[in-house]
């Protein structure tokens, strides 16, 4: 017997149930990211694992236990990329980008981590991501999550908020650490494991940290924000003035600190509402500022900004019926005679821009009109006999009843009938 091969847990299809309101929120998101002068790259998914070794941060959970790490036949240890950002920076880097005073890009695809899957977590999941390259302003950070929200609101997003914090630079932050750590040292016993074990390399982390004894030891522990040095207290405060200048509402939350040891300065989260539909697994696009991270992996100092939104759980915060604006039409030839008419018809419907699929099983019109409504159609357009005699064509309203007759000379006339587009364009993505 035939045994069945089944996907591997965390890794999801997405169906076409699914990913019309997938390519409705790309759709949207490439054109709200051109209008702030974004380009796309299109990365690898596989990349040397030095890559990440080297700019993630060795005591992050991505690092520890997270990398689909693998040696290929020649010997090399290769990693499937967990996250967007460094292998953008390598593509920064080797595409010499650097030589443009500012370079906006973005990048949308899977990303893979080892992780437990559950709603809102999985192995292989989505994210479109952009980044500015080559600028340090404050005001940047602020016009690059205007962007963010203004994708958010273009989708009709609602109940979701935007927080921000600064880590400082390299300058406070070993202070701030330093005091960290005293904290905590007094609070080990509270700790998870894994926090109680990195506390001395990286005390951060317990900050960022979801168990219940990681929260309450954290509680009132020392606020980065009071231990930044004059220039990163300012770029906080350039931030936080050009986002409400924008109209960009926000919160500061001085505890969160990102999954990512790269950043520095400005970091932000775009989280859901306890209770929402994204549950426990809330943020739904993350980012911040990575000053350093160019030159670590080789180019010339650059400064950096840049965030990723969680495709699968940006989806869960969508309205799908709003990603449908395309009827679809259902056509019904009854007949050999018809079905050669009805394709001249179907074809000049199809350069209208309209989707169209034609019902080849033929047989009585009842089972093809089930056929229609089982595929969700619109409109079924019926040619028998007498159509062809009469020359015009039967357009049924599948959803909301009735029909009419059209000249079957004047696609122009059905596409206008049925409301679609006539521009030639493919499903509308606005
Ligand atoms: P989280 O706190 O949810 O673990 P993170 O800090 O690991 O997120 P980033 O690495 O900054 O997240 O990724 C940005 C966004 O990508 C997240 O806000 C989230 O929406 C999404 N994301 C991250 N990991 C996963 C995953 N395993 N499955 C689905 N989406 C994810
Ligand atoms: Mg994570």
């Amino acid at each position: 017997m035939a045994v069945k091969v089944t996907s591997i847990r965390g890794f999801n299809d997405i169906l076409p149930a699914t990913s019309g309101l997938w390519s409705h929120i790309e759709g949207n998101a490439r054109r709200v990211f051109e209008t702030y002068g974004f380009s796309e790259v299109r990365l690898p998914v596989l990349e040397k694992t030095d890559l990440f070794l080297r700019s993630i941060g060795d005591t992050t959970d991505i690092i520890e236990k997270q990398m689909y790490t693998f040696t290929d036949l020649h010997g090399d240890s290769l990693t499937l990329r967990p996250e967007g950002t460094a292998s953008l920076v390598r593509a920064y880097i080797e595409g010499k980008l650097y030589t443009e005073p500012v370079a906006r890009l973005f990048y949308t695809g899977p990303m893979f981590r080892y992780e437990r899957p559950q709603k809102g977590r999985y192995r292989q999941f989505y994210q479109i991501g952009a980044e500015v390259l080559g600028e340090d302003s404050p005001v940047l950070d602020a016009e690059t999550i205007e962007m963010l929200w203004v994708l958010m609101n273009a989708l009709g997003v609602e109940g979701v908020v935007v927080e921000v914090n600064s880590l400082g630079c390299a300058e406070c932050r070993p202070a701030y650490k330093e005091t960290l750590l005293g904290f905590l040292r007094g609070k080990a016993d509270c700790l998870c494991e894994n926090c109680a074990r990195r506390i001395e390399t990286n005390p951060l982390r317990a900050l960022d940290c979801k168990a219940e004894g990681c929260r309450e030891a954290t509680d009132t522990a020392p606020s980065v924000v009071d231990s930044l040095c004059q220039s990163c207290s300012e770029h906080f405060k350039g931030l936080k003035d050009a986002l409400e200048q924008r109209g960009v509402p926000f919160q500061v939350n001085s505890r969160m600190v990102r999954g990512l040891d790269y950043y520095t300065r400005t970091t932000f989260e775009v989280t859901a509402r306890a209770g929402g539909a994204l549950g426990a697994q809330n943020a739904v696009a993350a980012g911040g500022r990575y000053d350093g991270l160019v030159e670590e992996l080789g180019g010339p100092a650059t400064p950096c900004f840049g965030f990723a939104i969680g495709m699968e759980r940006l989806a869960m915060l969508v309205d799908k019926t709003l990603a449908k604006s395309q009827p679809l039409l259902y056509l019904i030839p009854m007949g050999e005679k018809a079905a050669a008419v009805g394709a001249t018809l179907v074809r000049a419907l199809r350069d209208l821009g309209l989707s169209v699929v034609v019902d080849y099983r033929g047989g009585a019109l009842k089972g093809c009109m089930k056929r229609a409504d089982r595929v969700s159609a619109d409109f079924a357009l019926i040619i028998g006999d007498n159509e062809i005699e009469a020359g015009t064509l039967t357009v049924k309203n599948m959803k909301e009843g009735g029909q009419v007759n059209i000249d079957l000379r004047s696609p122009a006339i059905v596409a206008a009938h049925v409301g679609g587009a006539t521009t030639g364009t493919a499903r509308a993505e606005g």
